[in-house]
């Protein structure tokens, strides 16, 4: 069940604000708040979809690829595509999901620890 008032939920109605980097009609980046590695942004859907699993189960072939084209065209206005870059979605409480609004986080800009995965 999706819950209207996590905090990307208002973002996206424009009731705190974010660090904006890109936005189309289908899909808002801003960077975190709270940046685990020199560059650290979240793309995040405007449809309402809970995590990765619930994106996948319920969104239309033409939702994903725009959602997945916006991330990849994100990490190019980040200046990723050479150094490369990690992508992240953690998808409910095992992974320490905190936000119940599906994102994805791209995590470059520096050299990144591989002791999780
Ligand atoms: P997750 O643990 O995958 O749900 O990640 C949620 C992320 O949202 C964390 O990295 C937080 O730092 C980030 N976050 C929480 N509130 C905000 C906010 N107001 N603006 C930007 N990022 C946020």
């Amino acid at each position: 069940m999706y819950d209207a008032n996590n905090v990307f939920a208002k973002i996206l109605r424009g009731e705190i604000p974010c660090n904006k980097i890109y936005e189309d009609d289908k899909v808002l980046s801003f960077y975190d708040i709270n940046p685990k590695a020199k560059i650290h942004a979240l793309v995040i859907p405007k449809s309402m979809y809970v995590n990765f699993q619930d994106f996948l189960e319920h969104s239309s072939d033409k939702e994903l690829t725009d959602f997945f084209r916006a991330v990849v065209h994100v990490t190019n206005l980040l200046g990723l595509k050479e150094g490369g870059y990690r992508i992240v979605m953690n998808t409910g409480k095992n992974a320490g999901q905190e936000v119940p609004h599906f994102h994805a986080h791209i995590l470059g800009g520096e050299v990144l620890p591989t002791d999780q995965i």
